[in-house]
């Protein structure tokens, strides 16, 4: 008896039963079973809540319908910063002031690299590891053409990601700026931004965080972390749907410092003045180039309010518990058919996804996705499963390694 129950391992039944956030779940939108039976992929697109559409309704009817041209000057043009603000004071530990809300996150980390850049005269190399994210990588590549600047490479170990030691010798007087994902999007990699951002700033450089996987999933604290620069994406963790637009923060010790590169009239000065020529507006606003996308806002600030109701520790204590179980059951189940764990085994150095490799997995993806089983895939063989912590299930995790089993079982 009492051996059986040392060895006892809870069930997802038992594990959603004791789940404190498991009533957050009725709080989004749910398709029919024969259309979704496990959603692995909240980090790649998250889920829409249910207040979404009521809210999006009331806003066309409301805002748009009713206020019409008005509503720029009501609210609209304040949109930008003030989603900003509230996505800085929920999800970053940034102060009001910092952050802003608009274009995509590739167009955003051009403007915020390029302003680094250019406002670190004497300095022509750009930090940035080989396993990023490939548009960040791109960014940087195009950047680096433009400027005349040259890329400095970190070779960071892939089934774990960039640590401190591994910019020792990368960085110098002639380092512009820094650029990192916070979460790696491949290998779930947590990485210690406070650390590494100080290290930075020992060698002059700016540091630039991508957040695009840790916003809404892991705790965050910009400013206690003296971070310059960071950029996000909205319709992972955030909830933001399809598309929505990126975030962008800069420490207000670097607003007077940075001049961003596309010079549009909503970053101006006075933007209905129709001067004769650019002056960038004051603070944040400087780094808006056109009309917001204020519509694609709204569904953000629905996730925003249900996170800052439960709180990012709750969030992040469900994040480590979903992602242990799914290490658990690939260890049980997909292990064992040759499968290899690529993502780390330590909770305080992954973000809210696991990777799986096996060679077959592209393969499995496809039919697990005509079944409703949701996980993705990266090349060259991982399979990402991933774990929005307010709106999936132990046993969502559950059915989705099983299926992940029985598919790789038939193909094998
Ligand atoms: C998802 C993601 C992006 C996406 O960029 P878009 O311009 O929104 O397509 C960029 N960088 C990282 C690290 C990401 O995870």
């Amino acid at each position: 008896m009492t051996t059986t129950q040392q060895t006892h391992k809870p069930t997802s039944a038992e594990l959603d039963a004791a789940d404190p956030l498991a009533a957050q779940r009725d709080a989004f939108y749910a398709p029919d079973a024969d259309q979704l039976a496990s959603y692995l992929d909240g980090n790649s697109l998250g889920r829409p809540l249910k207040v979404t559409s009521e809210n999006l309704a009331s806003f066309v009817h409301d805002a748009w319908g009713s206020r019409l041209i008005r509503g720029w000057d009501e609210q609209w043009m304040d949109e930008p910063t003030m989603v900003g603000d509230r996505i800085g004071e929920v999800t970053l530990g940034a102060a009001p002031g910092q952050t802003t809300v608009g274009d995509s996150t590739s167009v955003m980390l051009y403007k915020m690299i390029r302003a680094a850049v250019d406002a670190q005269p004497g300095r022509d190399e750009i930090v940035i590891d080989r396993d990023n994210f490939p548009t960040d990588r791109f960014i940087i590549e195009g950047i680096a053409k433009e400027r005349g600047a040259s890329i400095k490479w970190i070779a960071a170990n892939p089934t774990s990601g960039v640590r401190a030691e591994d910019l020792d010798g990368l960085l110098g007087e002639r380092t512009a700026v820094v650029v990192l994902s916070h979460v790696a999007y491949r290998s779930g990699f947590l990485a210690d931004a406070k650390g590494i951002t100080e290290k930075v700033h020992q060698a002059g450089a700016l540091m630039l965080w991508d957040l695009c996987h840790s916003v809404g999933s892991v705790p965050i604290e910009l400013d206690a972390w003296g971070v310059d620069l960071a950029v996000g994406c909205t319709y992972k963790y955030l909830n933001g749907g399809p598309g929505s637009p990126a975030f962008a923060y800069v420490n207000a010790s670097q607003h007077d410092r940075l001049q961003q590169p596309i010079w549009g009239w909503m970053g101006a000065d006075n933007p209905f003045g129709m001067t004769d020529s650019y002056k960038p507006a004051q603070g944040m606003r400087r780094f808006i180039t056109g009309t917001p996308p204020v519509l694609a806002m709204q569904p953000m600030k629905d996730m925003l309010e249900l996170i800052a109701s439960v709180g990012m520790d709750a969030v992040r204590e469900k994040s480590i518990k979903l992602t242990e179980y799914a290490i658990t059951l690939s260890e049980e189940h997909l292990v064992p058919l040759g499968a290899e764990i690529v993502s780390p085994r330590n909770p305080a150095e992954r973000g809210s996804h696991i990777t799986v490799d096996h060679p077959l997995f592209a393969d499995v993806t496809a039919k697990l996705w005509t079944k409703g089983v949701i996980p993705d895939f990266r090349p060259p063989h991982g399979l990402r499963i991933g774990l929005s912590p307010l709106s999936t299930s132990y046993a969502e995790v559950e059915v989705g390694v099983a299926a992940i089993r029985d598919a790789l079982t038939e193909l094998l």
